[in-house]
């Protein structure tokens, strides 16, 4: 943290003795004249400050005389705002907004001579009178006009920047203190052009009005709070408030214009502007550099003038055009378009998300669409063969007790066709409910510790009929005594189901094998068989409701059985899976969990 503070304080030193420096060295690169020294041509092109008053005590004033070489030397001087009253030959010179020209024509001259008398009431080192060729005086008074307005017109369009950005995004408020600290700049450029007028009065207070301005922009652009009620001051009634009262204090106190109290009001701004570098806020060090470079240049101006009793014509023109405003207001500006660039660069990813995810979602919504038009036309000749599978055996029952009531003495041949219809049905319709309950999870699960082995075995005797009846041999090799949590009758119901399809799809004198085993917490039971096998293409199909393969092995097929063992099996928080091999058999394998 110390070092931090460490660092933004050696940055803002570099930069601003930088800015400094350079102002410095132009000012010493520009000459002086003394008091009767004389206006040599060996450097005409030189603008030269005029320093080292006389005194007079005879007249009680101040003077500088003047020489020219000879009397065919053409001087001007330029001058700019003059505290003190200034008479050459007892003609006052006229006060001046910016800088003025005065060429100095012959008749003011006595022998090359000239007194310029100053006002003894007023300091006259701080009264800027330069003196010059008329050509460097005409190219010194373009490039000023020229920087000035470029000053002011960037100050200008860096407020209507702010202000046309806050007009469309009103939540981001530093934009508002931008157009109002750029705003002020502009006007304190602005006013010396209104010299004379009744608005003239106002120039005394724009200096004060932009540095206390230019604190509030610093915690602004950083979003800083002051502690609890103090942050009032920073609010637009507080801030209007600060100004009043400082201004009303300048009026009570003329002392309070003297740039010294003003300068001392930036050590809040750059106080402010450490504390954003060491809290590494977004730009800190950007302003932090422009106000650095902002305040070498504009403290180059006074600290010259205290050095050599002079400030020179480049400087003077610096401070008059307000540059030194430029390098800190542009730098706010770049941290506005960073903040901006940011946010857009924000938005553009988040549309992107977005697209993204309107993508996935038209997807799924197109997914679902094609599923449950899939699920639908399933559900249809589900329900086309299940009326089927129902109106069959109707027809058959009819065909034979229409037979009867023709031909009575048919009855025992008929009667055994009519209870295996009926069976059928009566299986077809309990195999659809206990589905539909399933599915539905209606079915009460009766859950008991089931040893695994006996319902196996048990399930084996109760099938041993139909294996029986077509000569299949079944092997059991039951290898060990597991315990599983289920519901007794509803996994018999399973394994049933899984052996029966065994002995159904198995041809005569064929082999079943069952086996149980465990793997860790898991039983393991196949069914393996000898059977006519399934094909690839019929194989993810078998477990579906009502999927039948259509062959030639008759039995009273409902497609249901596989079903029911699954859902059964599942709901025992077990799995089932299938491997066949067509024309050489089928296995079944389930997984059950064990209690251990
Ligand atoms: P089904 O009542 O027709 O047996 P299932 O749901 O039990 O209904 O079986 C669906 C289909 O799976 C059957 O029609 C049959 O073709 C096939 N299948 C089931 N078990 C076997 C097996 N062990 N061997 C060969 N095919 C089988």
């Amino acid at each position: 943290m110390r070092r931090n503070y460490f660092k933004a304080i050696l940055v803002f030193l570099i930069i601003f003795s930088f800015a400094f420096f350079i102002g410095f060295k132009i000012n010493k690169s520009f000459g002086i004249l003394k008091n009767g020294d004389t206006y040599s041509d060996d450097e005409a092109n030189m603008i030269y400050s005029l320093t080292d008053y006389q005194w007079d005590s005879s007249t009680n004033t101040y003077y500088f005389d003047l020489i020219r070489k000879n009397k065919y030397q053409q001087l001007e001087l330029i001058y700019g705002k003059l505290p003190s009253e200034v008479y050459i030959n007892g003609t006052a010179l006229k006060e001046s907004s910016f800088f003025t020209r005065l060429l100095l024509s012959s008749h003011l001259f006595i022998d090359n001579k000239i007194r310029i008398v100053f006002d003894t009431n007023i300091d006259p080192h701080k009264t800027p009178i330069y003196v010059t060729t008329t050509p460097s005086a005409e190219m010194a008074l373009t490039t000023f006009n020229i920087v000035f307005a470029f000053s002011l017109g960037i100050t200008f369009l860096m407020f209507i920047y702010g202000l046309s950005l806050y007009h469309r995004k009103k939540t981001e408020k530093y934009l508002l203190w931008f157009a109002i600290y750029t705003g002020a700049l502009t006007l304190w450029s602005v006013l010396p052009l209104f010299v004379g007028t009744g608005i003239n009065f106002l120039r005394y207070y724009a200096f004060a009005w932009c540095v206390i301005l230019d604190i509030v922009i610093c915690f602004k652009m950083f979003d800083i709070k002051l502690p609890g009620r103090l942050n009032l001051l920073l609010s637009v009634r507080g801030v209007i408030s600060i100004l009043v009262l400082w201004s009303i204090l300048e009026s009570i106190f003329p002392k309070l214009h003297s740039e010294i109290y003003v300068y001392s009001l930036f050590l809040f701004s750059i106080g402010v502007l450490i504390y954003a570098c060491v809290d590494k806020r977004k730009g800190g060090w950007l302003l932090i550099s422009g106000h650095a470079l902002s305040l070498g240049l504009r403290m180059a101006i006074p600290l010259s003038s205290l050095s050599s009793s002079s400030v020179s014509y480049p400087l003077r023109a610096l401070q008059f055009s307000k540059f030194f405003n430029v390098p800190f207001a542009f730098c706010c500006m770049l941290l506005i378009n960073h903040i901006f660039a940011e946010k857009y660069t924000e938005a553009e990813i988040l549309a992107k998300e977005l697209e993204q995810i309107n993508q996935n979602l038209d997807k799924k919504v197109l997914d679902g669409k094609l599923a449950l038009e899939e699920q639908m036309k399933r559900r249809h000749s589900l329900m086309m063969n299940i009326f089927h599978d129902l109106r069959t055996p109707l027809f058959v029952i009819q065909g034979c007790t229409e037979k009867i009531t023709s031909q009575p003495q048919l009855l025992n041949t008929e009667l055994p066709i009519i209870k295996e219809r009926l069976d059928f049905t009566k299986h077809l319709v309990e195999d659809l409910f206990l589905m539909a309950k399933l599915e539905d999870k209606q079915v009460i699960l009766e859950m008991d510790r089931i040893p695994v082995s006996s319902l196996i075995k048990n399930v084996i005797s109760a099938c041993s009929i139909e294996a029986e009846g077509k000569n299949i041999y079944i092997d059991a090799e039951l290898k060990c005594e597991c315990l599983t949590w289920g519901d007794e009758y509803r996994l018999k119901q399973a394994f049933q189901n899984l052996l029966l399809n065994a002995i159904y799809y198995t041809k005569p004198k064929g082999r079943i094998y069952i086996s149980l085993e465990k793997k860790k917490n898991i039983t393991i039971i196949s069914f393996t068989d000898t059977g006519i096998g399934i094909s690839p293409q019929d194989i993810d199909k078998i477990f579906d409701r009502y999927y039948r393969i259509s062959h030639t092995d008759k039995h009273q097929s409902t497609g249901l059985g596989l079903s029911i063992a699954q859902e059964i099996i599942q709901q025992h928080l077990g799995s089932i899976s299938v491997e066949s091999q067509l024309g050489s058999g089928t296995t079944f394998t389930v997984h059950l969990p064990i209690i251990s």
